[in-house]
């Protein structure tokens, strides 16, 4: 849990004075297990391995460090942070600079769906922070528009993701750009074997730090209702009348179903934004933007969103979809219940659903209830 920690101070970490102001205007007042954990350590220079549960503070935890270690006065890329979406990079830019809003740090957030042009030119300031997805990022390394050369920091966010075989070759390809006295920090909340090797292969006797437990889902209610495909939509729409939904995020399994869903919730009544990766970027970054702001109680979309994506005012998720394996299921439930908010988990289950929903079961160790007549709201 978020409060589990040896009782360190920010201020035990020794940071620019800025660097505090800035941490403690965005309303942290001590620092979760993974950020007590893992500053000293990226401070230091260690290569990381960090596994934490969602929504306990990861961001921070590597932000804080790269900040730190900037110094203002280079003209130098000296921190590349990678994540897997467009999305979570605008969310991660956007907390470095709060963090760093005392520093005189440039931070520049760039991902695929934007001009290449517009890239290069704020490229002329000088950035000190670049956030952003591989192919972009590698495009601009590649192009000898950004310069990793004497860049220190390599730094990857849902780093699992990132080293699936999809990304893999891009991540190594763009590792070759930076000098070879550099620190890796990875954090996610789930990893699988896949990375080990890429560990093995680039990182230097990484610190490893899992503070996953039992109680990875600790403040999420789960539960399942068995529904025929054809009755989701009104067991949907029963659960839109008793909850008390402050803001949802529902997954469907298919940028198609996300559309119809989307329109079916509409006409029932309800107010409802989606996304999809089909979309285009300026309107997708529109629907986050206006989500994350309050603008709309619901958002309907496919896996894109699954991974880190922060609004502490989620606290109902549903799978109108089941997911297909563990992983997906915990970033999903993991977009409620962030940094010690509760929250509720919802999976409609169809017929073909049901091993899959007894195997992430076991698979997690966790327990996904049959769903209770009335939910009590303290739940979430
Ligand atoms: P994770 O990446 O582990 O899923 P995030 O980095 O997205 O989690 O953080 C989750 C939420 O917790 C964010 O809204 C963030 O602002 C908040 N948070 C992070 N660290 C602290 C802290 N030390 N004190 C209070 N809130 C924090
Ligand atoms: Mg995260």
């Amino acid at each position: 849990d978020v409060t589990d920690t040896k009782g360190s101070d920010f201020e035990d970490f020794f940071l620019k004075r800025e660097l505090l102001m800035g941490i403690f205007e965005a309303g942290f007042e001590k620092p979760s297990p993974i950020q007590e954990e893992s500053i000293p350590v990226a401070l230091a220079g260690r290569d990381i391995l960090a596994r934490a549960k969602n929504g306990t503070g990861k961001t921070a935890a590597f932000v804080i460090p790269a900040l730190e270690k900037v110094n203002p006065k280079s003209s130098k890329i000296q921190a590349l942070i990678l994540v897997p979406t467009r999305e979570l990079a605008l969310q991660t830019s956007q907390v470095c600079k709060t963090l760093g809003k005392h520093l005189n740090i440039n931070v520049m957030v760039t991902t695929g769906g934007t001009t290449l042009k517009d890239d290069i030119i704020r490229l002329h300031d000088n950035v000190h922070v670049m956030v952003g997805t591989p192919g972009r990022i590698l495009d601009l390394a590649g192009k000898g528009v950004a310069d990793f050369s004497e860049c220190p920091m390599f730094i990857m966010d849902e780093a699992d993701k990132l080293l699936s075989p999809e990304f893999t070759p891009i991540i190594e390809q763009l590792l070759s750009y930076f000098p070879k006295e550099r620190q890796i920090l990875l954090y996610s909340a789930t990893f699988p074997l896949v990375v080990k090797s890429f560990m093995d292969k680039h990182l230097n006797k990484p610190f490893e730090i899992n503070l996953m437990d039992e109680l990875t889902l600790r403040g999420i209610t789960q539960y399942y209702a068995f529904v025929e495909e054809k009755q989701k939509v009104h067991c949907l729409n029963t659960l839109f009348s008793k909850l008390q939904i402050n803001q949802s995020i529902i997954f469907c399994n298919s940028t198609s179903r996300v559309e119809l869903l989307a329109k079916k919730i509409t006409e029932l009544g309800y107010s409802c934004f989606y996304s999809h990766a089909r979309m285009l970027q300026a309107h997708r970054n529109r629907v986050f933007h206006d989500f994350r702001n309050g603008v709309c109680r619901n958002l309907v979309c496919s896996d894109l969103l699954t991974r880190g994506i922060d609004i502490q005012a989620v606290n109902v998720v549903v799978n109108f979809d089941f997911p297909k394996n563990a992983e997906t299921y915990l970033h999903r439930i993991g977009r409620s219940g962030r940094f010690g908010h509760l929250g509720l988990a919802i999976n409609l289950i169809s017929w073909e659903d049901r091993f899959n929903l007894y195997k992430i079961e076991q698979e997690l160790g966790t327990e996904i209830a049959p769903i209770p007549p009335t939910i009590d709201k303290r739940l979430y």
